[in-house]
């Protein structure tokens, strides 16, 4: 199978800049890059030719870091954002219960103050009598079950402090295992569908290759079933198999060394701002070197979720000790010094700059050390490899908001975090660079993907404006006209 891609602008690479007119595919692999007489030499009476007619082209995003199944989830779940009362609550579940594929109605986002009370079980019943139903609040922390649910998890057995049974509330403890009961329900077939749905949606955005991070056994055993458009590099938490190939490929292990600023689990040096407590921290030294050293026998990339510079120290000090290309998720505080000590060894930083429109409050939390915060440019200053990602559902999957956030830091939002990190904006070429070839790198996959090069792989979009030509506040606007994945085309924008 042979196609010629021919007038277009394709950006080939973004640094070095490099764009050519045309482009042949062979098998799935780029064959040529060139003007277009040269490609029209090459072509055989079989290849098919297609007129690009002048767009643009880039190579396919590369998401250093999502949840797929948690995405999955999330898509196939009920907003209640900007539920207004307890009749637009009922009637956005009635209507919603109809098209669900699931059997667990699932949906999220509901304030009580926006709603005038607390929804209730006998709210839900009224909807909804044959399936379980959970609504979360938007916090995460609660959410109210209808009777279905709580006959289904046989929540009369549930600590009571947590509980309302009554009213169908629950809290904390008890509302983390009525969502662990809601995920243990799923089919394989409600899985397949789930996981098909991220996936399709990640595509659709031109994302054409993701690090799937904290991948149970089980979700990969279905992936493995499943014919994938969408390469997926796995990072395991609970256990190891050599498997690869073009679609799916297990790189590595993720473990976490502390939690988020928002809740101020992220452990920092020294105390929060507006708190007593440093953060917690969730694994020690001694434990970390051993898992670490363990993947290094193994031949496994390992991932520390480390958000506090104190967690960093501690990820630091394990990693000048080994050899890898091990990663650093998120990074968010950096000291300087801690910028030089990354800078020595060959570690990769997967960084999500949508949190910079995530955790507008930041500044309340760290006071000066808000000028820390989502260091991109002095990273890449020092030549440090920084790759990006939206760590999906937490953010949206949309790369060119990702590449915004990059790009301005809230200028145009009024955001604090602006102010104290107006130097570490990069610009649309650099954050391009970060999305593609450097994300490819922090996957291990740069000689495969993350540019169009001969021989790579043939995964590229094609855009409806130049995000090099456009000015910064409408980089948002930008649309993917086509996602190809293998030279092949599985998502078109109508
Ligand atoms: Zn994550």
């Amino acid at each position: 199978m042979n196609t010629a891609f021919i007038n277009g602008k394709i950006y080939c690479s973004f640094k070095p800049l490099k764009v050519v007119e045309a482009m042949l595919i062979e098998n799935g692999r780029i064959k040529f890059l060139g003007r277009r007489e040269e490609i029209l030499k090459l072509c055989k009476d079989s290849t098919e030719i297609v007129d690009l007619d002048g767009k643009v082209v880039i190579p396919g995003f590369v998401d250093t870091h999502v949840h797929l199944d948690e995405l999955g989830i999330f898509l196939n779940s009920l907003n209640l954002r900007d539920a207004e009362s307890i009749d637009d609550l009922k009637r956005r579940l009635k209507e919603f219960a109809k098209r669900c594929k699931t059997y667990w109605i699932i949906g999220y986002g509901w304030d009580q103050e926006l709603l005038g009370r607390y929804p209730t079980k006998n709210d839900l019943d009224e909807v909804v009598k044959d399936r379980p139903v959970l609504l979360s609040r938007f916090c995460l922390h609660a959410g109210v079950v209808n009777s279905k649910a709580i006959e289904i998890c046989e929540m009369h057995k549930f600590n009571k402090p947590f509980i309302d049974l009554e009213r169908g509330i629950v809290k904390e403890f008890a509302y983390s295992l009525v969502r662990r009961k809601v995920r243990e329900s799923f089919s394989r077939n409600e899985l397949k569908y789930i996981l098909k749905s991220a996936m399709d949606h990640v595509l659709s955005f031109g994302v054409t290759s993701v690090g799937f991070m904290g991948c149970r056994k089980e979700i990969f055993e279905i992936l493995k079933e499943m014919n994938l458009n969408l390469r997926v590099f796995v990072y395991t938490r609970d256990f190891y198999e050599k498997f690869s190939n073009c679609f799916l490929n297990v790189k590595g292990v993720k473990v976490f060394l502390d939690g988020s600023l928002g809740v101020k689990t992220a452990l920092l040096s020294e105390p929060y701002e507006d708190d007593d407590t440093c953060g917690c921290q969730l694994m020690d030294e001694y434990e970390l070197e051993k898992i670490v050293r363990d993947a290094e026998r193994k031949g496994y990339q390992v991932a520390l979720h480390a958000i506090g510079d104190r967690a960093i120290d501690l990820a630091l000090n394990v990693l000048e000790k080994v050899k890898g290309r091990n990663r650093i998720e998120h990074a968010s505080v950096l000291r300087d010094d801690q910028v030089e000590r990354l800078s020595k060894i060959d570690v990769v930083i997967s960084v999500q700059p949508h949190f910079i429109e995530g955790d507008w409050w930041i500044a309340k939390r760290l006071g000066k050390r808000t000028r820390w915060v989502y260091r991109i440019r002095s990273l890449l200053e020092r030549g440090i490899k920084v790759g990006f990602g939206t760590d999906a559902p937490v953010e949206p999957v949309n790369p060119w908001e990702t590449v915004y956030y990059a790009v301005t830091r809230g200028k145009y939002e009024g955001l604090e975090i602006y102010d104290f990190t107006r130097d570490e904006v990069i610009s649309v070429q650099d954050a391009l660079n970060c999305y593609t070839i450097n994300s490819a790198y922090v996957l291990m996959e740069e000689g495969n993907i993350g540019s169009l090069e001969v021989g790579k792989f043939a995964d590229f979009i094609i855009l409806d404006k130049d995000p090099l030509e456009i000015d910064e506040k409408d980089l948002k606007k930008i649309k993917v006209l086509k996602t190809f994945v293998n030279g092949k085309l599985v998502n078109e924008c109508y």
